[in-house]
């Protein structure tokens, strides 16, 4: 059985970037949902039992589906904070970010360029290589950049559950406020694993 997860914030500790209501519905509702879906279809199936991202990694269908959105919203919900000082990677995620994009800015622009490009609901990743290299993948509906052995660091959701009660078309907009409540500590510690 999966279990929803707790949020390490307040639900109105992301506002204005991502206010208490759309919290309440994105994790009370959208992602509770993907688990009772998920825990519904697993009994009986070749998946029962399997760790989350071996289901996500191997399945189709409606169980990759509800899986890969519980991974998703996992490593989603659990990379944002308040907004603190810290404002950008620092060691060696910094390091590599300027090496490959040229700046920190660059990446950012090109984050979010490739966010607001994504035609319909879906995802944009930066993923890490075996060697290091980082990525930046755009992943239609529930896809998660481990079905391509990457390991994911930072994600913005673009499905329109997750800012249409905010910035409802402006999904640009919303992108770019997401920057203020990153916790680089945590994509940072995802990036050095
Ligand atoms: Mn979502």
């Amino acid at each position: 059985m999966f279990t929803l997860i707790d949020l390490p914030y307040a639900p109105d500790a992301l506002a204005p970037a991502i206010s208490a209501q759309t919290i309440g519905f994105h994790h009370g509702k959208h992602l509770q949902t993907y688990v009772n879906n998920l825990n519904n279809l697993l009994p009986g199936s070749p998946f029962e039992g399997l760790p989350l991202e071996e289901i996500v990694r191997k399945a189709e269908g409606g169980i990759f589906n509800n899986a890969g959105q519980i991974l998703n919203h996992n490593l989603y919900f659990t990379q944002f904070h308040p907004v603190a000082a810290k404002q950008a990677p620092a060691g060696a995620l910094a390091a590599q970010i300027a090496k490959q994009f040229g700046s920190f800015e660059a990446f950012q622009a090109e984050f979010v360029a490739k966010g607001g490009a994504l035609f319909g609901s879906g995802w944009v990743w930066l993923s890490a290589d075996a060697n290091g290299e980082l990525v930046i993948t755009q992943e239609a509906g529930a896809g998660n950049p481990v079905r391509k052995g990457l390991k994911p660091l930072l994600t913005f959701d673009v499905w329109e559950h997750a800012y249409y009660l905010d910035y409802q078309n402006r999904r640009p907009d919303h992108l770019k406020a997401l920057w203020a409540i990153v916790d680089w500590d945590v994509v940072e510690k995802r990036y050095q694993e």
